[in-house]
């Protein structure tokens, strides 16, 4: 479904990316993973177009995406819930989700069920909302553009563990209906189980790829790529 191959990207004259390679393939959750500052949020910008990618390839169902502005991406059915949520804060809860209400599956109502807390929430506006709502609230607004790849940037950075633990539920019920998902988050211990495949950046490279167990299995790569 994605296939990036030696991805490279930049801020200004400075290099982020030099070569970053990960595929999605359809119904799958892929986990992007590295410390920070190794390049998978400039992984996801060069993705989505919000950034060019100045080399490599980058295909999203068989088209080249390389080069296109980011509401072209997101037409061809690319979701992002961005590092930050980054909600509408003028506008109420219902107006976030129906601003980008497209296609059939997701809607009003299998958001409300997926996130019971925005519908009690429905008419207050966005700013109003806990970190952990306006995450929901990203996540759903994402959702309601009816996705072919829901891409997810940092899913539960700085929530509760409550509340990450309703957001991992959440994540679960969504790749459940087969959803293809490319997600960053920190915490292993919730996200290896959930996903398909692994892809590790260190220094804006991909210098790993392989299976959940397998690194969950592996301290030394843990140790090595991720500081665990
Ligand atoms: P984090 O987990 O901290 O979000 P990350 O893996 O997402 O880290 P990026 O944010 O993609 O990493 O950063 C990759 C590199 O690009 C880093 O060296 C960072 O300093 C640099 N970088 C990120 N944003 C900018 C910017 N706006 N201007 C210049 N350099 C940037």
């Amino acid at each position: 479904m994605l296939e990036a191959r030696g991805i490279e990207s930049f801020y200004g004259p400075s290099q982020a990316l030099f070569g970053v390679d990960l595929s999605v393939a359809e119904g799958a959750m892929v986990a992007l993973l590295g410390r920070n500052g190794m390049g998978k949020t400039t992984t996801i910008r060069t993705i989505c177009g919000l950034m060019p990618a100045r080399g490599g390839s980058l295909s999203f169902l068989g088209k080249d995406i390389r080069g296109l502005p980011a509401f072209r991406v997101a037409q061809l059915g690319v979701g992002l819930v961005p590092e930050g949520r980054r909600c509408f804060p003028n506008l109420t809860v219902g107006e976030n989700l129906l601003a980008t209400a497209r296609g059939a599956g997701w809607d009003m109502k299998a958001v409300a069920a997926l996130f019971p807390k925005l519908e009690e929430r429905r008419d207050q506006s966005a700013r109003t909302l806990s970190g952990g709502e306006q995450q929901m609230l990203a996540i759903g607004r994402a959702l309601m553009t009816n996705p072919r790849l829901l891409i997810l940037d940092e899913a539960t950075e700085g929530l509760a563990p409550v509340v990450r633990q309703e957001i991992w539920a959440a994540i679960a019920a969504v790749r459940q209906r087969g959803q293809s998902i490319l997600i960053v988050d920190k915490n292993l211990k919730d996200l290896l189980p959930l996903a398909d495949a692994c892809v590790i950046l260190e220094k804006g490279h991909t210098v790993w790829q392989g299976r959940p167990d397998d690194l969950a299995a592996d301290a030394v790569l843990q140790d090595r790529y991720l500081g665990v």
